[in-house]
């Protein structure tokens, strides 16, 4: 069924289904090459093989009546319905509903997601209370829990490879222990991640989790990575595989917590507004997911830091790459969103070699702009607000100020970036902002906006006096595949 997208002025039109009648949710990729998949194979591919991202082929459509049917339930089941149409023929919804109540009861928080009001008209929602104190665990703990019951149901195991520059790695990490059919090998460079960042991914005690401390920098672990993924003979015989923030089943858990706030604050009745701190564009395009399955969004504040291509791109129409610095909030240092391939997607009206040519041309150049029509759907829905460190520093000391409330330095961009949004609105429609970091995280600008750091919560109050394991690994490809090799037939063998 097709069904016209509620946006404000536009003829544009996304594929949608209604929840319930849909068979098998089909993906497809963004670049037009690749063959459709199910869900499942789209979870262990990761990346499309003509290089695109994959989007659901139709959108589930959740009616008034299906989301006014979420309020009072756990946050598990809130994800469980929202995630099931696009699931649906692959995994059983009883199956994903234990994964999800697996996934979320360990979290430190009974709300998993709580909500605190700020002010009159903005609220914050905590995306904190999972095991590495960041909103990538949302998604993360349910995508390695995925990733092992279909490998189990295959008899197959696989083998993930990453590098980290110090946050993400431990999402992963804590991802995939104790999974039966993944080993996990994080590289990360040797010296230059926080203490805090590597206790998360080194005091890990599980026998199928490695954290590799590479003699190099994160340029370097990233290139060891892609080149143990271009050598197919290795590749094949581990049968690597990636977490990274393109894989369709990153997406997919985050759009619950979009339903979650909203239902939470009156929708299907009333409408909501979402400001995003943004990097790969993973997070706020959940939230566009959020959108097109029916749930009323007004407005998405889309919050960068002075690395702003997002803030440029919605103010100009124009993707232009510039350098990268380093900024008070890291986790927002990127130089291309790569995520944003989705909503380009959409605005070229779903053709796959339209984007194919635009990304191709992006390479080439480093920018391209959208035509002029087809940019103001994006800025119908999507504002742009930057805050450099400064402003950063100036909203946690003031957020502390008025509220009482520490926050890290990626949720004061949100914050900075919702406050820039509201001024001059009456305030009618609640805007939440996401803390997407536990302060205690983030010492350095909470040190300087408020004079002294953010203790970490009780139950890691442990964490810099728990054994650490880590191997100290020459930033050279043949010593990580030696090694990759000798752990996993350990492994092998101790089973
Ligand atoms: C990853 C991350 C972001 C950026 O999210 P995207 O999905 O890449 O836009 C923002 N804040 C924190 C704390 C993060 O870890």
């Amino acid at each position: 069924m097709i069904a016209r997208l509620h946006t404000a002025g536009t003829k544009h039109r996304l594929p949608r289904q209604r929840s319930g009648i849909y068979r098998s949710v089909q993906y497809v990729s963004t670049r037009g090459q690749a063959p459709a998949l199910a869900f499942d194979d789209v979870l262990l591919t990761g990346l499309a093989r003509d290089g695109g991202l994959y989007v659901p082929a139709v959108w589930p459509l959740f009616s008034k009546d299906d989301i006014r049917s979420l309020r009072g339930l756990s946050y598990a089941e809130v994800a469980t319905r929202v995630m099931a149409p696009f699931v649906g023929g692959t995994i059983p919804e009883n199956t994903l509903r234990k994964i999800a109540e697996d996934a979320y009861g360990g979290f430190g928080h009974t709300a998993v997601a709580p909500l605190k009001q700020l002010d009159g008209s903005l609220w914050m929602m905590e995306l904190f209370h999972g095991p590495t104190l960041a909103f990538k665990d949302y998604a993360m703990q349910i995508l390695g829990r995925l990733f092992d019951h279909v490998l189990a149901q295959r008899g197959d195991r696989v083998t993930i490879v990453g590098a980290t520059s110090g946050d993400t790695g431990s999402a992963a990490i804590e991802a995939c222990r104790d999974r039966d059919n993944i080993d996990c090998f994080i590289l990360f460079p040797h010296g230059r991640v926080s203490p805090v960042q590597r206790r998360q991914m080194t005091t890990v005690d599980a026998p199928n989790v490695h954290a590799i401390a590479v003699e190099g920098t994160f340029d370097d672990c990233q290139d060891l990575v892609k080149a143990a993924f271009g050598d197919t003979e290795f590749r094949d015989e581990m049968t690597l595989s990636a977490v990274n923030s393109i894989n369709w089943a990153r997406i997919m858990p985050q759009i619950a917590y979009y339903f979650w706030a909203a239902v939470a604050l009156g929708a299907p009745e009333r409408t909501v507004s979402f400001s995003v701190p943004s990097g790969n564009f993973g997070n706020v395009y959940s939230a566009y997911a959020a959108r097109n399955m029916g749930l009323p969004i007004e407005t998405l504040v889309v919050g960068t830091n002075s690395n702003d291509i997002l803030y440029r791109y919605l103010e100009s129409g124009t993707m232009e790459i510039t350098g990268v610095a380093p900024t008070l909030s890291p986790s927002m240092d990127i130089q291309v969103s790569s995520n944003f391939e989705r909503l380009l997607f959409d605005l070229l009206d779903r053709d796959g070699d339209a984007v194919l040519r635009t990304m191709n041309g992006f390479r080439q150049s480093g920018s391209y702009t959208v035509e002029p029509e087809r940019h103001a759907r994006a800025t119908a829905l999507f504002r742009g607000a930057r805050a450099d460190d400064d402003e950063i520093v100036a909203t946690i000391r003031a957020i502390a100020e008025q509220t009482g409330e520490v926050i890290d330095p990626h949720t004061a961009v949100g914050i900075a970036a919702a406050r820039r949004t509201q001024a001059g609105r009456d305030g009618s429609i609640p805007m939440v902002s996401l803390a997407c970091a536990h302060p205690a995280k983030f010492a350095e600008a909470v040190e300087r906006a408020v004079g002294t750091a953010a203790p970490l919560p009780e139950r890691m109050a442990d964490l810099m006096d728990r054994p650490e394991r880590q191997t100290v690994m020459p930033n050279d490809l043949s010593s990580l595949k030696a090694l990759v090799r000798d752990r996993a037939a350990r492994r092998g063998a101790a089973a």
